[in-house]
């Protein structure tokens, strides 16, 4: 046993501290950024915020909002092949610079992600994605899907820790996929006492990532558009989101009603409601990582985009950052012990 006593750090255990700045408005912000991709050579132009691969985040009807604000979807993986087909009819070739397919590591997944790609040749990205990114088995499934897809854009995760990143893009990911227990109805460091603080997970692994030439996606844990500032601050260059995005008419999800008010249900995807859906129940020799919770229901989802990219946009005027990209060389972290005012909360 080992005990490291470096401090690390969250998104509550931090703000960011204002600087002179010549910019006169947040209108003169431009959250565009653009990325030339480690392994497979190709160029991304964008806003680099993504919603999660749940199935009560990441879908079709999500890839259709975001793509008009160039921001991302990573689908998530229980769609049918004549699901995608569907889709696929509706949406235009430009959309899908927005959209990633996602896949898990057994060999039933790498055959329906080998048949999805070939529907569309305008499907370039592929998220593969386990909740413990730390097992050969992972890496060495990454470098098969390298070797079969070498022109498509890879992410895979998820792992908090630099040497695991550049195994990964070394492997042949193109972005790493960071965060371990974040999540918000993610219940790892509860059931296993393992985990990583998400805004040290960030700066160590962009760290590493960036040292490579690749790039990393902070996954899990904003739970405010602040939140999603510190992550850009401390070097993400992605971040994705699922229970910011939940909730919206575009999540998936039951809507349900009680006294009147309206809820949507948002779980985990390693949740009981999850497994029972798409396993047939929790297998009995793992638990349950994930949560089922009732989010009140909260319209389309472009106020909610609008409300993170303005407080983003916000951010970097703080700082003087005119572009996104600057934002991280323009960011001091001061440490503190409060965040906001909570008079007014319940
Ligand atoms: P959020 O933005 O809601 O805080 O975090 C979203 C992320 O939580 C997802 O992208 C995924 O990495 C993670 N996640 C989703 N479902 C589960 C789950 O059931 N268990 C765990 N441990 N993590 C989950």
């Amino acid at each position: 046993m080992r005990i490291e006593t470096d401090i690390k750090l969250g998104f509550k255990d931090v703000l960011i501290r204002p600087k002179r700045s010549t910019l006169k408005s947040r209108a003169d912000v431009s959250l565009e950024r653009e990325f030339r991709f480690l392994n497979s050579g190709k160029s991304w132009k964008g806003v680099p915020i993504m919603a999660a691969n749940m199935d009560t985040v990441g879908t079709f009807e999500m890839a259709k909002k975001l793509s008009a604000y160039q921001a991302f979807t990573v689908i998530h993986k229980h769609y049918s092949l004549n699901d995608w087909q569907a889709f696929l009819k509706e949406i235009q070739e430009e959309q899908l610079e927005y959209v990633s397919v996602s896949t898990g590591t057994n060999e039933a997944d790498a055959a329906k992600l080998d048949k999805i790609l070939s529907l569309h040749k305008g499907l370039k990205f592929i998220c593969i994605d386990v909740a413990n990114g730390y097992s050969e088995h992972f890496v060495t499934f990454v470098k098969k899907v390298r070797e079969r897809h070498p022109e498509h854009v890879l992410m895979a995760g998820n792992v908090v820790t630099g040497e695991m990143v550049e195994e990964l893009l070394l492997a042949g990911a193109d972005m790493v996929k960071v965060g371990i227990g974040p999540g918000s109805v993610c219940t790892t460091r509860v059931k296993t006492g393992v985990g990583y603080p998400q805004l040290s997970a960030i700066i160590e692994c962009a760290d590493a990532a960036h040292g490579l030439g690749g790039q990393i996606i902070s996954d899990g844990g904003c739970s405010v558009p602040g939140d999603v500032a510190k992550a850009f601050g401390g070097g993400a260059d992605f971040v994705m989101m699922g229970g910011m995005f939940a909730g919206h008419d575009e999540s998936g999800g039951e809507l349900i009603e009680r006294e009147g008010k309206k809820y949507k249900i948002f779980y985990g995807m390693s949740s009981d409601t999850a497994m029972d859906k798409y396993a047939g129940g929790v297998a009995e020799y793992r638990a349950s990582e994930g949560k089922t919770v009732e989010v009140p229901y909260r319209g389309p989802v472009n106020d909610s985009l609008q409300d993170i990219l303005g407080g983003l946009r916000s951010a970097c005027t703080y700082v003087g950052a005119s572009r996104l990209k600057e934002l991280t060389k323009r960011t001091t972290f001061i440490r503190v012990q409060e965040q906001h005012n909570l008079v007014f909360e319940k």
